[in-house]
């Protein structure tokens, strides 16, 4: 296997495709290389490239550089304040370890149905941005993921950002990843909401989810119950059964599919209710 270290975007796009990988942090390419679980023929290693770590507000966005690391996002105040469902995910991330190395272009380009960072990104509508020889291009993250491990990408694109719009005092939200122990665990489920509220009205509803289909998604059916609606019990249940009713989870070692469905259902009531600052048992 060939090995080169890029030293700026462009060497790293011109050595691109033709059975080469990209290695940010290395946290998963390595072990799938070691173990066997992929087979490349050159390593084009961009951790390097300090122009694309970066956390940046520009134009009223917030651009997150592909090798922004989950650490970056744990100490960016941008982050934690106007994107606080992805800070919470980065919160519960691996471990201090991983997390230094993990970048966030890694996380969406390995494509894991469990990638952490993926659904409160798609809750907050990221775009991400996408480099070739060719040129650049943009896409929702909503169309990013087409199957299982499987993105839009092409294999000589580089992920160089994601770009999400800032939370702001209208909006609630709350996040969640079920887990089997607190620290180093793969999500069995993983659900981000986000509510903007005008007045008592919800006007936008954003629900991610993640670990319970081939891909991370948008519960769409989920917030089409929420939109446009007063939320009280009725329509917090109406939106917790589609959630649940809409996932494709599978049986694995870490929880079996029928628990992971009740768990959406259940995950959803309780994060929009604790979104809107509503009492977790209904009054009876
Ligand atoms: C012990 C351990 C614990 C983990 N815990 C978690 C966890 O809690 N939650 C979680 O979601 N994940 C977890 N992971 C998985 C992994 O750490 C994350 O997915 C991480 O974000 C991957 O980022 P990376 O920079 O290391 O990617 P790399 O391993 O460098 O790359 C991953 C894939 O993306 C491609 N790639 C990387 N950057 C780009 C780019 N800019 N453009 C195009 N392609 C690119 C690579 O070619 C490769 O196919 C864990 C892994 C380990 C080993």
């Amino acid at each position: 296997m060939e090995f080169l270290r890029a030293t700026s975007v462009d060497e790293a796009l011109a050595a691109a495709g033709d059975g080469a990988a990209f290695v940010a942090g290395g946290t998963n390419l390595v072990p799938d290389v070691l173990f066997g679980r992929k087979k490349i023929a050159r390593a084009v290693d961009i951790s390097r490239l300090d122009e694309l770590r970066f956390i940046e507000e520009a134009d009223g966005k917030i651009r997150i550089g592909a090798l922004a690391t989950v650490t970056d996002l744990l100490d960016s105040g941008l982050i934690r304040d106007a994107a606080s469902p992805l800070y919470e995910s980065a919160l519960e991330f691996a471990g201090p370890l991983v997390r230094n190395r993990a970048s966030v272009a890694g996380n969406l380009m390995d494509a894991s149905p469990a990638a952490d960072l993926a659904p409160p990104l798609l809750a907050q509508d990221a775009v991400v941005e996408l480099a070739s020889a060719e040129g650049e291009r943009t896409l929702p993250l909503s169309e990013f993921f087409l199957d299982y491990r499987k993105t839009a990408a092409r294999p000589e694109e580089l992920m160089t950002a994601v770009v999400i719009d800032p939370l702001g005092t209208a909006d609630r939200c709350a996040y969640y990843k079920l887990q089997l122990r607190r620290a180093m665990a793969i999500a069995v489920v993983g659900v981000a909401v986000i509510l903007r509220m005008e007045e008592s009205v919800c006007a936008e509803a954003a629900i991610g989810m993640g670990a319970v289909a081939a891909v991370p998604y948008r519960a769409r059916a989920a917030e089409a119950h929420l939109r446009g609606k007063e939320i009280g019990e009725a329509e917090i249940e109406a939106a917790a059964a589609a959630a649940a009713d809409g996932a494709r989870p599978i049986d694995d070692v870490r929880a079996s599919a029928a628990y992971r469905r009740k768990m959406c259902g259940v995950l959803v009531r309780r994060l929009l209710k604790k979104a809107l600052g509503m009492p977790q048992i209904a009054a009876v």
